[in-house]
C-alpha cells in the first residue's frame, strides 16, 4: 500500500493520457497479458499476505470483470480481509485459505498474481499456487525484476496502484465498469494514494478516479467505510504505537513497536494493523519512519515509510523484503534490541550519518 511513487514530487508523476501501455520497457505489454486472460476459461486470482485495499479491490474487480466475459474465477487469498474492506465482498467471493488446507487447482488454466511479485508474499498459498500446473501471470506496481515464475510479468512501478493496471486490462478486454467494479477499483486507487495525497497522485490518477465515480463509485460513502469504522480496540492500539515513538538521528528516524505481549493483550488481529504507521509520517522532520510488530515470537514485521529523498525500498530489499521507494517492508528475526540495532545501522547508512 501507500505512498509508493518511485520519485518525489508531482513533476515525476505519469501525466500521459490514459492508455493501455504504462509499462516499462522491460515489461511485456498488458495487451499480451489481456489476450491471455481472454483465452483462458478457469482462472485463479491471488494476492499478497495482509491484504490491503488495492489487493482486495483489484482482485474483486478483475474477477467480476472476467466473469462478465463468461469465465470461471476463484479468488484465493492467504489472509483474511480487514474489517474495513469487508463491505466490498458481501458474498464472500474471496476464499481465505487455511494453513494446510488441501486445494484442488488442477482444473484451472491460468493463475493471476496481483499487487505482488515475490512468491514469498503469497504466504501460505505459495506452494499451491506456484506448484500448480497452470501458467501464471503477474500484474503488479511494486519495484521488481522480471521473474521466471511468470509467463508474463507486468511490473509497472509507475502505476499508482494495481487497480490502475486492472483498469487498463478491463479496458483492453472491453469490459464496461459497473458500480461494484468501479467501487472496488476506486478503493484500490484511493487507498494506495493515501486518499489522493501521496506523491503517486497524478493527473492520471484523478482521471481514473473520475471514471470510477462516473461509473457509480460513491467516494464519500467509501471514505466513511474505510476510515471511519475502526473498532475501539484498534484505535487504542494506535495510542500504544504513538506512546512508544522513539526519535533518533535528530528526529530523522521515528520508530515504534508492538511486541507479542501487547498484541496478544489487545486482541486486534494482524490484518487490522494496516495504517497503524500513518501517524508517524506526519511528524515534522521525519525522514524514515518504521513500525516493528512481532508477528511470531522473535519474528518482526517491519513497515517503513519515507518522506523526502530516502529510498526505503532499498533498505527493505537488503533485509529480504521490498515494496516502493516511499513505503516498503520486510521481516527481521531476533529480539527487539537486535532488530533495533540492525535497523539503526541501515538507517544511519541511508541518512548518510
Ligand atoms: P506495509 O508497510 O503497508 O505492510 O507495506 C508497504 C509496502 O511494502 C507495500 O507495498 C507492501 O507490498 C510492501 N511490503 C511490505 N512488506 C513486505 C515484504 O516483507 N516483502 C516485500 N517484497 N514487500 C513488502
Ligand atoms: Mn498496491
Amino acid at each position: 500500500m501507500n505512498d509508493q511513487h518511485p520519485k518525489v514530487g508531482r513533476s515525476s508523476s505519469p501525466e500521459a493520457p490514459v492508455s493501455p501501455h504504462l509499462g516499462t520497457m522491460a515489461s511485456p505489454s498488458l495487451g499480451a497479458l489481456s489476450a491471455l486472460l481472454r483465452k483462458s476459461q478457469r482462472l485463479v486470482i491471488t494476492s499478497h499476505i495482509q491484504p490491503d485495499g488495492d489487493s482486495i479491490g483489484s482482485s474483486l474487480a478483475l474477477a467480476w470483470g472476467l466473469e462478465k466475459l463468461g469465465k470461471q474465477v476463484r479468488i484465493l487469498h492467504p489472509d483474511s480481509c480487514p474489517e474495513k474492506y469487508r463491505f466490498l465482498d458481501p458474498h464472500g467471493r474471496i476464499e481465505v485459505v487455511r494453513e494446510g488446507a488441501a486445494l484442488d487447482l488442477a482444473g484451472a488454466d491460468l493463475g493471476v498474481l496481483l499487487d505482488a511479485s515475490d512468491p514469498a508474499r503469497v504466504g501460505k498459498l505459495k506452494e499451491a499456487f506456484f506448484k500448480a500446473p497452470f501458467p501464471k501471470v503477474c500484474i503488479d506496481h511494486h519495484v521488481s525484476s522480471p521473474r521466471s515464475e511468470f509467463l508474463l510479468h507486468h511490473a509497472c512501478p509507475k502505476a499508482a496502484a494495481t487497480a490502475s493496471l486492472v483498469l487498463q486490462v478491463l479496458d483492453l478486454l472491453q469490459v464496461s465498469l459497473e458500480p461494484a467494479i468501479a467501487s472496488a477499483l476506486f478503493v484500490g486507487l484511493s487507498t494506495d494514494t493515501g486518499w489522493f495525497r501521496y506523491s503517486n497522485t497524478s493527473a492520471r490518477v484523478f482521471r481514473e478516479a473520475a471514471r470510477f465515480i462516473q461509473a457509480g463509485a460513491d467516494a464519500e460513502a467509501l471514505f466513511s467505510q474505510i476510515y471511519e469504522t475502526f473498532s475501539l480496540a484498534r484505535i487504542r492500539l494506535e495510542g500504544v504505537v504513538l506512546e512508544r515513538i522513539h526519535s533518533e538521528f535528530g528526529g530523522s528516524f521515528l520508530w515504534s513497536y508492538l511486541d507479542r505481549r501487547t498484541i496478544e493483550a489487545v486482541r486486534v488481529p494482524l490484518v487490522e494493523f494496516d495504517g497503524l504507521i500513518d501517524p508517524l509520517r506526519t511528524i515534522r522532520g521525519g525522514k524514515i519512519m518504521a513500525l516493528f510488530y512481532e508477528i511470531q515470537p522473535e519474528v518482526w514485521k517491519v513497515s517503513f515509510r519515507s518522506r523526502g529523498e530516502v529510498d526505503v525500498e532499498a533498505i527493505a530489499t537488503r533485509l529480504g523484503g521490498g515494496g516502493h521507494v516511499k513505503a516498503a517492508g520486510c521481516n527481521v528475526k531476533g529480539t527487539l534490541e537486535a532488530v533495533e540495532k540492525v535497523l539503526r545501522q541501515e538507517v544511519a547508512k541511508a541518512l548518510g550519518t
